[in-house]
């Protein structure tokens, strides 16, 4: 089904590439191309075979060259959208390429709204919720890891899985209208028992995907992480050694001070989310680096804290204040006891510090050196076994969901054992059929099968303009 009005985008990034792509999807889509692109065989753009790379000019109201491009048209339904879509190809520049759009727009498409492409393909029934909101997942990926989980989202795998817990829910509720429509007919009895057993058992598929959804977002947007040691201790030295090749992403965060750099690490697939490495690295001045009154705000902001102790050295008095400030952070603590390819003579001083801590958030101590890397690979499986938390092996992605899934699988959790208390009470079926039928709407949300407009709107509007 084409939308009436035909929107157009710049598809590709802001700023200056190779190529840049303007897209529109609708009715329209096919006669403002034939107006603005002309094709060196001077053919109407509907005389060639869909898909096909069209060679050309993209031409103005005044026939004046623009620019030369390539046009490709892919009509409805075989199409992102399911809509007529045609994608000009021209040269990356910002300057050709808003010339190009605003072309489209004089010429009757409207600019598209963030993720209006998208949102069409979800209406349109190409691609249900959970696929949708992948997409962005898979354009935003931080890591192979966070792009496996993404990737079985927008293959439908993770929607199936969800299709077939509310069907086994449907035909649950079938059976139960059915004994209530025809009592006299005791063919197929009701068995109550069965009916409570697979209700645990459905409640029990549905709660491991809930708690994935911790892992899911930490995929998705990083673990904030906070490497925090009095100076020296080697804190730098342990950021180069995680980022080493893999040197992620730098994210300047808009209107704010450099402070807010954002740098991510990936440790094994998880993205780290370093909290202030701009004040970890900015200055070789000892009396500037991070002081512990900095590194206490940080690591109350961390999920993971990361606390670096110099094993070549003894203990000072802050280590000490370090030693006792973790005793407060609420996100996992790992221990570093760094340098240890030097004689590593005070290891055993710091360990001792620990012995009878009551922080239970202390997941680990690691021997290692920032100069030889000995220690980062039981760095890496440790972080992996907090962020997978042995629920979920990291190979199970397809069962990994978003914290906006987590809370609808949550709700229908609460709802199927309130049908568990309804059988307990010994309440007629139709009561049993109404908690039923909440869960197996509630599950909708997640493939958007039952969802409101609003919702739908908001989850859009994250997305960027052109996807
Ligand atoms: P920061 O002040 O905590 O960031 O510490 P740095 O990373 O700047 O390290 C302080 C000093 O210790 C530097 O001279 C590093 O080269 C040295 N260093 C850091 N880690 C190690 C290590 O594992 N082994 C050895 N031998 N030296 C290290």
């Amino acid at each position: 089904m084409q939308q009436d009005e035909t929107i157009s985008a710049i598809a590709t990034p802001a700023g200056e590439g190779g190529i840049g792509i303007i897209r529109m999807s609708g009715e329209h889509a096919v006669d403002i191309a034939d107006k603005i692109f002309r094709n060196f065989k001077g053919k109407a753009i509907g005389q060639f075979p869909p898909r096909k790379a069209l060679y050309g000019h993209v031409i103005n109201e005044k026939q004046v060259i623009v620019d030369e491009a390539i046009c490709i048209v892919m009509y409805a339904p075989n199409s992102y959208t399911c809509e007529d879509v045609v994608e000009i190809q021209c040269h990356g520049g910002s300057v050709v390429m808003r010339e190009i759009l605003d072309l489209t727009l004089r010429l009757g498409a409207r600019l598209a709204q963030p993720g209006e492409f998208t949102k069409r393909a979800f209406l349109n029934g190409r691609i249900d919720l959970s696929q949708a909101q992948a997409v962005m997942d898979v354009i935003n990926a931080k890591t192979k890891a966070s792009l496996a989980v993404a990737m079985e989202h927008l293959s439908g795998d993770f929607s199936d899985k969800i299709k077939k817990i509310r069907h086994e829910i449907l035909s649950m509720i079938a059976h139960l209208e059915a004994s209530i429509d025809f009592p006299e007919d005791d063919i197929e009895a009701l068995d109550m028992d069965d009916i409570r057993e697979r209700i645990k058992l459905i409640s029990a598929k549905i709660k491991l995907i809930a708690d994935s959804a911790e892992t899911g977002i930490i995929l998705r947007e990083g673990l904030k992480t906070a490497i925090i040691g009095k100076p020296n201790a080697g804190k730098s030295s342990i950021m180069n050694l995680l980022l080493g090749q893999e040197r992620a992403i730098v994210t300047d965060v808009p209107g704010t001070t450099r402070d807010s750099i954002e740098e991510y690490v990936n440790l094994g697939g998880i993205p780290l989310r370093l909290i202030d490495t701009a004040g970890i690295r900015e200055t070789d001045d000892v009396v500037e680096k991070i002081g512990v009154e900095k590194a206490y705000l940080y690591a109350n902001r961390a999920e993971l804290v990361l606390a670096v102790f110099d094993t070549a050295e003894e203990l000072t008095d802050e280590d000490n204040e370090i030693i006792s400030l973790l005793e407060k952070c609420t996100g996992n603590i790992i221990i570093l006891l760094n340098k240890i390819d030097l004689e590593g003579e005070f290891r055993n001083d710091i360990v001792n510090k620990f012995k009878n801590y009551q922080n239970k958030k202390i997941r680990g101590i690691i021997s290692i050196s920032a100069k030889n890397g000995d220690g980062k690979e039981k760095l890496v499986n440790l972080v992996s076994d907090i962020v997978y938390g042995g629920k979920i092996s990291k190979y199970e992605s397809n069962v990994i969901c978003d914290a906006r899934q987590g809370e609808i699988l949550r709700q229908a959790t609460a709802l199927l054992n309130e049908s568990l208390n309804t059988i307990e009470m010994g309440m007629s079926e139709d009561f049993i059929v109404i908690d039923l039928r909440s869960a197996w709407e509630k599950l909708g949300e997640i493939t958007g099968e039952t969802l409101d407009d609003g919702i739908v709107d908001q989850i859009f509007s994250n997305f960027c303009i052109g996807k």
